[in-house]
């Protein structure tokens, strides 16, 4: 058949990301993907998954969706590609950053292209450096991220991930960069005030230990995704900027899954109103249609950059500003606001909250279920009022993965530090009652588990 020929081939010549290795030797890929509609994916034997996960969070408009396909074709036909180095522009990349600059909150009003989530990281990473450089505080360097955040896999980006997996995958990361605690995720009401407070005294300990004036910028996600889904505790996001201005350290928010309506709001930094020195995008802002990413720059740096920039930028990638990219992007921004997809994202989310209640109310391992808008998660523990673990030889959430695919959903399980974390993030266009349909799937899935962990 064509899924074993195509498997074959997959197996002998196609090295995945984020993949094991010999688990692709030994059994080639497990799906292999032919269209999709809506919340929908079709796999190549016939078989129809839910995608939970937007697939990698940044399928935010949902599949199929012509108009993109339209958009793509027209700017292929007409202008695929031009640079955008120095002096040459095009007009994607005009109204893109226009746009952009419209819908981010305070003074990011100018944006800088790059082709995704771990380059725009990078990115912010340099030009935060090189900011300081030209304010003659070239000691400044340090980048202070947080321990189990993600921001992606390039040299820069994997060094400012606090998971250990990733750095552990490679020899030598690069220099300067610092961690600071994470707020422990899945605590009550009150235990998440004990951990806020924990966690900003031992981020300034950290900050006077390592010398203030050699951090240049923190870089934090709104809600630490891959880490394992990590709202932050009241006051914690809001404490941050604070200490940040007092120390003089640049703000970064890492909003590439939190951007574009995933939680509720436009940008996930609005949950707590603050207003970061830059962000970084992607993801959702072509809702996966085209690679594109960006670093969103306040007014008040660019002005710097401005004032005491002399002579190139020397940073800038051949697809900085993608025009096909760029134009796919505005078309997805505009289905977004004209759908009403942010206020989708915050309506349904309020389903999500009554059905991971009652998620845990009816499993005896269920417990931290939590979401703000579509980005949401719980916890499998064998005692979960002791927030006790299972053993991870046991591969709880695995099973339970493996549970939901046998009934037609796609999930994502994060296992950092001995962790059942179930990771659930559909497209922005769900309705009420395709939250219900993948809830009952969860709630057998999860029910089969503990049948099978009982006997
Ligand atoms: N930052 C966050 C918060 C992410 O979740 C990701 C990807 O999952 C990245 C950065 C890296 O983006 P990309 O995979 O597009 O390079």
């Amino acid at each position: 058949s064509l899924k074993t020929e195509l498997a074959e081939l997959d197996k002998r010549h196609f090295m995945h990301p984020t993949s094991s290795i010999q688990m692709q030797q030994k059994n080639g890929p497990e799906f292999i993907f032919t269209n999709g509609e809506g919340i929908y994916l079709n796999e190549i034997s016939g078989r129809k998954f839910i995608d939970g996960m937007s697939s990698l969070w940044n399928v935010n408009i949902g599949h199929g969706r012509q108009e993109l396909g339209r958009v793509a074709s027209e700017q292929m036909s007409t202008l695929a590609f031009s640079s955008a180095f120095s002096t040459y522009s095009h007009e994607p990349a005009i109204r893109l950053s226009k746009k952009l600059s419209d819908m981010a909150p305070g003074d990011l009003n100018v944006s800088f292209f790059t082709s995704g989530g771990s380059e725009a990281n990078d990115s912010a990473i340099k030009i935060v450096r090189h900011y300081w450089k030209l304010l003659n505080k070239p000691e400044r360097k340090k980048i202070m991220s947080r321990k189990l955040a993600y921001h992606g896999v390039s040299m820069g980006s994997t060094s400012a991930t606090g998971i250990k997996e990733f750095h552990e995958m490679t020899t030598s990361l690069a220099p300067d960069f610092i961690y600071a605690p994470a707020p422990k995720p899945g605590m009550s009401e009150s235990g998440n005030e004990t951990v806020n407070l924990i966690c900003i005294k031992e981020t300034r300990e950290l900050i006077e230990r390592e010398g203030p004036e050699t951090i240049a910028a923190f870089i934090a996600e709104p809600i630490q995704g891959a880490g394992g889904m990590i709202i932050p505790p009241k006051g914690y996001l809001q404490e941050m900027r604070k200490i940040c201005d007092e120390y003089g350290i640049l703000f970064i928010a890492d909003e590439i899954i939190t951007g574009f309506g995933r939680t509720g709001k436009l940008f996930g930094i609005e949950n707590w109103d603050i207003v970061p020195d830059m962000m970084t995008v992607a993801k959702g802002i072509t809702s996966g249609y085209m690679p594109l990413g960006a670093v969103l720059i306040s007014d008040r740096i660019h002005g710097e950059l401005i004032k005491s920039s002399k002579g190139t930028l020397f940073h800038g990638f051949t697809y900085s500003g993608h025009p096909t990219a760029c134009a796919v992007a505005l078309k997805n921004l505009e289905i977004i606001e004209e759908e009403g997809l942010v206020e989708n994202s915050k309506i349904m989310g309020k389903e999500f909250a009554k059905e991971l209640k009652q998620l845990e109310e009816e499993h005896w391992t269920v417990a931290d279920g939590r979401n703000l808008g579509l980005l949401a998660a719980f916890e499998l523990y064998e005692d979960p009022q002791n927030r006790k673990r299972f053993d991870s030889s046991l591969a709880v959430s695995k099973r339970v993965l493996q549970k939901c695919l046998e009934h037609g959903l796609i999930l994502r399980s994060i296992t950092y530090e001995g962790s059942d974390t179930i990771a659930i993030a559909p497209p922005l266009i769900i309705t009420k009652e395709e939250v219900g349909k993948m809830f009952s799937i969860i709630s057998n899935a999860v029910g089969a588990v503990e049948k099978e962990l009982e006997n």
